[in-house]
């Protein structure tokens, strides 16, 4: 179906589009133009109850499906997933505003999850004791929770929503999505592409909405597990109405990532990770730099190169030839972020590069590179996560000072390091306390191998998305102990059973 001619989104339940039974809908926003483009219906709770029940029924049939039947529907996805590559792509560019190369760029790091789950059969292996006691054996298995929910944030609208239902849907669960209401329309694109697939109808389910919806599912009782994605508030808030009604939980929150740069650092190359790093999906990725930590020296060459660079950063839609940076998702987020660029002027950091007229005509909602210099850690543009092209420089005298900076803040998500020292960096890596670290590497977002998380008010729950951390969080262990008695053999009497 080509969802971009529709005027009204549908849902996507039991394996088809459907309308939707809400009164309520939001408008979906090219953020380049400023332009409606369609609408979303806000679900209520006869929404989501029809995607739940429909995951539900669904799940008796989905989890006996032998681990290796599931896993091919997963390859079968994937190729599909990489044959639209360039489709998904467009739909990502025209509701959130990035780049097309940067829509790809995320489009392949989802792919890269549904890999990791075409592994299910090996990731599933339990273990094995033979002989524990006479006759006994011991083993363990992971088996699937039922109907798992996902929430959604806009500004990765493939990739986030990939790190959770390839991995719960291998495991054997059912899956609703819940994405973001700002960019929702990839989120039908890809239950269209599992049917295709060949995924069982029921398995994949999307209901739209706001809170509403979310609080829908967080108190549905047939609702096992919630995987969240989105900022600091909203992830407390998830992580505690869905423990309260029994559920498990992982919520992933916002970020103020750090780069710190020692005086010894290749400046050059620091100085186009960290514009790549801060201003590339206009500083919208839970990953993105938003304060640089100048060690001694460093700092007067770094502010330099940095404010040359940011300078030359092509602003414009995401869709054009050779730009770098489109636009933020919403105007209110333009007026958010321009607001702090003033409150930040008014705080008296010096505004190196300004960015809040970045000359691109008509009525999209694009802000500039912004750079601040000489930022103090108690002012809102340090503390605050902005979410937009606004990197603040904090001069620091040593590598200590940097770390102790970086771990008094409230978020963890990830950090860098730009040096030359091997020293420095085992050091930094070792003392640091944030989830994700990368050396001489900008936004250290692990391969889909390795599990995404971070530390702090950057995760509320115990485990971590994908990799081996999303195969626990979507299954849980059962351990058995079997005896095969030969006849004759004597039956446990009335102590505690000692089996050795
Ligand atoms: P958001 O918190 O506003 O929304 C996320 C989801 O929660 C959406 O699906 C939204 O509909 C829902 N939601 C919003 N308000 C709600 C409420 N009051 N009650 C219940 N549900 C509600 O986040 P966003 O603006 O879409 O995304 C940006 C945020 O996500 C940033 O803070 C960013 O750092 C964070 N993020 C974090 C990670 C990570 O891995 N830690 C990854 C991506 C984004």
């Amino acid at each position: 179906m080509d969802l971009t001619s529709l005027e009204r989104l549908p849902l996507w339940i039991a394996g088809r589009a459907r309308a939707a039974a809400t009164k309520r809908y939001g408008e979906i926003t090219n953020p380049a133009t400023g332009e409606v483009i369609r609408h979303v219906p806000l679900g209520d709770a006869s929404d989501v109850d029809a995607a739940v029940q429909a995951a539900a029924d669904a799940f008796p049939a989905w989890r006996a499906h032998p681990s290796l039947r599931r896993a091919r529907i997963m390859m079968r996805f994937r190729e599909l997933m990489d044959a639209h590559r360039k489709d998904l792509a467009k739909i990502i560019t025209q509701e959130h505003g990035k780049t097309l190369a940067d829509a790809e760029g995320e489009v392949t790091r989802g792919i890269e999850v549904i890999e990791f789950a075409t592994g299910i059969p090996h990731l599933l292996k339990g273990e094995f004791s033979e002989n524990v006691g006479t006759d006994v054996d011991t083993f363990s298995i992971r088996q699937p929770l039922g109907v798992c929910a996902g929430i959604t944030p806009f500004n990765f609208p493939a990739m986030v929503p990939l790190w959770m239902f390839p991995v719960a849907i291998a495991c054997g669960n059912t899956f609703v999505l819940k994405p973001s209401e700002r960019d929702p329309t990839l989120s039908i694109r890809m239950g269209e592409l599992l049917a295709e697939a060949g995924l069982p109808d029921g398995v994949f389910n999307v209901v739209h909405g706001d809170k509403e919806a979310v609080d829908g599912l967080l108190t549905h009782p047939l609702v096992r597990a919630v995987s969240f994605v989105g900022s600091t508030p909203i992830a407390k808030y998830i992580y505690e109405t869905g423990a309260r009604h029994g559920k498990r939980v992982q919520a992933l929150g916002g970020a103020k990532n750090h780069a710190v740069v020692l005086p010894d650092a290749d400046l050059a190359f620091a100085t186009e990770a960290i514009i790549g790093a801060g201003y590339g999906s206009a500083g919208e990725r839970c990953m993105a730099i938003s304060a640089i930590v100048a060690v001694g020296e460093a700092a007067d060459p770094l502010v330099e190169r940095l404010a040359e660079r940011a300078r030359r950063v092509s602003v414009g839609p995401g869709d054009a030839a050779n730009i770098e940076m489109g636009p933020v998702i919403t105007c209110a987020a333009k007026d958010r972020i321009k607001g702090y660029i003033d409150g930040g002027v008014e705080a008296g950091a010096e505004l190196v590069v300004d960015g809040r007229n970045p000359g691109v005509a008509g009525d999209g909602f694009f802000v500039g590179p912004t750079l601040f210099d000489r930022v103090e850690p108690s002012m809102a543009i340090y503390r605050d996560e902005i979410f937009g092209p606004v990197l603040s420089v904090v001069r620091v005298e040593s590598l200590k000072d940097a770390i102790a900076l970086i771990n008094a803040n409230p978020y963890a998500n990830g950090t860098a390091i730009f040096t030359r020292s091997g020293h420095a960096a085992r050091k930094f890596q070792q003392d640091i306390e944030v989830g994700m670290v990368g050396i001489n590497v900008p936004i250290p977002v692990p391969m889909a191998f390795y599990s995404f998380g971070g530390w702090r008010g950057s995760l509320f729950g115990d485990l971590n998305v994908h990799g081996m951390d999303g195969v626990r969080f979507y299954t849980r262990g059962k351990t058995i102990t079997s005896r095969w008695p030969d006849d004759g053999s004597a039956a446990p009497g009335f102590h505690m059973p000692m089996l050795g």
